[in-house]
C-alpha cells in the first residue's frame, strides 16, 4: 500500500489492528514526525497503551486528541471501516446504512459519525474556484404544502456556484444564504470564488456590485427570478442535489444541518471522476486529524454561525 488502500481487501489487510490505524493517523497528523502539543518537544516514548509520552515535559498525548476521533470509545479499526464505506457510497451515505454495515447498536452513533465525517469532507484551507463560474440561487427543502403565493415558506435559499469546464461543469461550491441581498451574495462569493474570476449571473440587482468588489461580471440572462429558472449549470446541479436529498436522505434534512449535507454533496461531486475510492478515504482521514473535534451535543446545538432563520423571501 502506498498512501492509501485501493481496495476493500487492502483496507482489511492494512488496518486490521488498532496499532496499524494509529500509525497511519500519526503519519497524517505529524508528517514531519511527532511533536508534543504541550511543549513542542519532538522526542517521545510510545507507550504500550498507544499514548505518546513527551521526553521533555512528560505529558501524554493521544493521536486522537484534538481530532474528530476524540472521545470516541469505538475502535479506530471500526472508524476506518466507516470511512471506507462512506467513501464508497457514490450517492451519499445514510445513517441507517452505516449502522447496518458496521453493526452499530445505536442509530444515534451512526448519525453522529456521519455528521463528524461530513465535517471532515471540507479541507480546513479550502481553495476558491477560479476561471468562469455560473452563479444562481435555488430553494431547498421546506414543507411540501406551503401557503399559496409564498413558495419560499420554510425553505432554505442556497447559492450554487458552478465552474464552467467547456460546456460541462468543473467544480462546484454551495452556500446556504439568509437572503438574496447583495450583502449575502457578495459575502458567499468572496468565500468561494477567487477575485478576478468571471461570474455569470442573471439580471438580479443583488449581483450588480460584483465588478466593484473585484470580479468580472456578465449577465447572461436578463430575467431576475429568485430561486427559479436557473442558469443552465446551476439548474443541473440544483436538480441533482434535490434528488440526492429526497433519495438518499429521504427529505429528512433539517435547515440547521443543511450546510453539512451540502458539504458532503460538494465533496462527492468534485471527486466524481476520481478513479480511486481510496483517494476519498485518504482525504477524509487527512481532514479528520486536521479539524477540531465535535460531539453529539455540538452537532445538535451548533451550527456554523451562518444563521438561516430567515427562510422567507
Ligand atoms: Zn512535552
Amino acid at each position: 500500500m502506498k498512501d492509501f488502500p485501493k481496495t476493500l481487501l487492502e483496507l482489511e489487510k492494512c488496518f486490521s489492528t488498532e496499532e496499524a490505524c494509529r500509525e497511519y493517523l500519526v503519519a497524517l497528523r505529524w508528517p514531519d514526525g511527532f511533536y508534543c502539543p504541550h511543549c513542542g518537544h519532538d522526542k517521545a516514548w510510545l507507550r504500550s497503551d498507544g499514548l505518546y509520552e513527551c521526553k521533555s515535559c512528560g505529558r501524554k498525548t493521544s493521536v486522537k486528541a484534538g481530532t474528530i476521533f476524540q472521545g470516541s470509545r469505538k475502535s479506530l479499526v471500526l472508524w476506518f471501516r466507516a470511512i471506507w464505506w462512506v467513501s464508497c457510497q457514490k450517492n451519499g451515505a445514510s445513517a441507517l446504512g452505516l449502522q447496518r454495515i458496521l453493526g452499530l447498536g445505536s442509530y444515534q452513533t451512526a448519525w453522529t459519525w456521519l455528521h463528524k465525517l461530513r465535517r471532515a469532507m471540507v479541507r480546513p484551507d479550502q481553495d476558491k474556484l477560479t476561471g468562469t463560474v455560473q452563479v444562481d440561487e435555488t430553494f431547498i427543502g421546506g414543507a411540501k404544502t406551503g401557503k399559496r403565493g409564498r413558495g419560499a415558506e420554510g425553505k432554505a435559499l442556497v447559492l450554487i456556484i458552478a465552474q464552467e469546464k467547456g460546456k460541462a461543469t468543473g467544480r462546484i461550491r454551495l452556500r446556504k444564504i439568509p437572503d438574496a441581498s447583495a450583502n449575502s451574495l457578495e459575502a458567499a462569493l468572496k468565500e468561494t470564488v477567487e477575485l478576478g474570476s468571471m461570474i455569470k449571473t442573471d439580471g438580479w440587482s443583488g449581483y450588480t456590485g460584483l465588478k466593484i468588489i473585484g470580479y468580472k461580471h456578465e449577465v447572461i440572462r436578463t430575467t431576475v427570478d429568485i430561486g427559479e429558472n436557473l442558469l443552465p449549470l446551476c439548474h443541473h446541479e440544483a436538480s441533482l442535489i434535490k434528488r440526492w436529498l429526497t433519495g438518499t436522505h429521504q427529505g429528512a434534512v433539517s435547515h440547521e444541518h443543511l450546510d453539512y449535507y451540502l458539504d458532503e454533496y460538494t465533496f462527492r461531486f468534485n471527486r466524481r471522476t476520481s478513479k480511486s475510492r481510496g483517494m476519498l478515504f485518504y482525504r477524509i482521514l487527512q481532514n479528520a486529524v486536521a479539524i477540531k473535534p465535535t460531539s453529539y451535543n455540538g452537532i445538535t446545538l451548533g451550527v456554523r454561525g451562518r444563521k438561516g432563520k430567515n427562510h422567507k423571501m
